[in-house]
């Protein structure tokens, strides 16, 4: 794909990984467009782009390089207009209900978005004959990895309900890609953790609820292997594959391996603190993976891509960034759909 003047749908702008995202396309890339297709869920926060925002006031609305359209993916009318008035060079899907916790007290809104609003976008973009759509699936698919490493050929088997959304929508785009050759990219990433993470999550919960005095409730013994990879590393992987990589073709990005527990140690060192005194051992997620390990060579060796950080020493730098932005957070903390969630993750409720 062409680097100049181009126009990128991203679904799900406004939240942890699009945000990220679409920051980094807007400084990349001077001369393209940005459209940022959000229905703002509890997990999409107008804050995550305010800079940008503030940037683009100045501007005069037909030379805007960032655009909020706001919609639901699964609202067919919605999609249909957005498609109706733009022609796109690209789209990047990353809109979800994201949370594995959630998806187990009820998996409607993860049905609802992740397997009916991918097929609504799909077909939409397929009607507009978009030359380029990349859709953000993840290394939960694989399921419980516990020795080796899962290469984008091994089957996949999701163990909670998010990751069965997920492996739905991953499933109806490989459908889409060899029934009516869509030009589709699937993109399977491990743990991401970075600036602007939601602090239902475990590396954000972790720092946010230090600052606040609180233990950190965490799944299980915390044995849980993760691989951990950063925003930047993620959205430089992001990049390489939206203007490289081959349509039809399937990429895992991968980490750092690490346990939640290790990580959490991590945060807590930086925070002068022992990990061992601010825990809260809770009842293990039903259907718990141990082990993620995507093996992301074939994007290193076919494409180029190359990581630059290791959590042993990002992971203070974001600390450093919940404490500079506790405003950010502390918003979201107060916010209901935050505090009914905790009740029941801190408690391991899974009932
Ligand atoms: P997030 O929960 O932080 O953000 C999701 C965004 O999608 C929010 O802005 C929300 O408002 C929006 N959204 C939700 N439902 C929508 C709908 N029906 N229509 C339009 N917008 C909607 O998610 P994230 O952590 O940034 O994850 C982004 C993508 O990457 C998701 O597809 C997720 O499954 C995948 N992924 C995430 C991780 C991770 O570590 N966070 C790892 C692998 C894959």
């Amino acid at each position: 794909m062409k680097k100049t003047g181009k126009r990128i749908l991203v679904t799900g702008g406004y939240g942890f990984m699009g945000s990220n995202f679409v920051r980094f396309l807007y400084e990349k890339y001077p001369l393209y467009q940005i459209f940022n297709f959000d229905a703002l869920t509890y997990a999409g926060n107008t804050d995550n782009l305010q800079d940008i925002e503030h940037a683009e006031v100045r501007r005069p609305l037909s030379g805007r390089r960032y655009v909020f359209l706001k919609g639901d993916i699964s609202d067919t009318r919605s999609v249909a207009s957005i498609f109706a008035t733009h022609t796109f060079d690209a789209v990047v899907h990353l809109a979800a209900e994201s949370h594995v916790d959630r998806s187990i007290h009820s998996v409607v809104d993860f049905i609802r978005t992740n397997v009916e609003g991918t097929r609504i976008l799909l077909d939409a973009a397929r009607e507009q004959g978009v030359p380029r759509l990349i859709h953000l699936s993840t290394d939960e698919v694989y399921g419980n990895v516990l020795k080796g490493f899962s290469k984008e050929n091994a089957p996949l088997n999701p163990s909670n309900p998010y990751a069965a959304s997920k492996a739905a929508g991953d499933f109806l785009v490989q459908s889409y890609v060899r029934t009516h050759r869509f030009p589709a990219i699937i993109v399977r990433p491990s743990n991401n953790y970075g600036p602007y993470q939601y602090p239902e999550k475990l590396i954000p919960l972790g720092i946010t609820n230090l600052l606040e005095g609180k233990k950190i409730p965490i799944h299980g013994n915390g044995a849980h292997v993760r691989s951990w990879l950063h925003t930047e590393d993620f959205c430089s992987a992001l990049d390489i594959i939206l203007h490289k990589a081959p349509v039809g073709e399937i990429y895992n990005i991968d980490g750092v391996h690490l346990t939640n527990l290790e990580i959490l140690g991590l945060v807590a060192g930086h925070l002068g603190k022992k990990i061992s005194r601010h825990i809260i051992f809770t009842p293990d997620r039903p259907g718990a993976d141990m082990r993620y390990a995507p093996d992301a060579s074939k994007l290193k060796r076919d494409l180029g891509w190359k990581p630059k950080h290791n959590p042993r020493t990002a992971v203070p730098f974001v600390v450093d960034w919940y404490l500079k932005n506790d405003i950010w957070w502390r918003k979201i903390r107060q916010t209901q759909a935050f505090n009914d969630q905790y009740q029941k993750q801190s408690r391991g409720r899974w009932g």
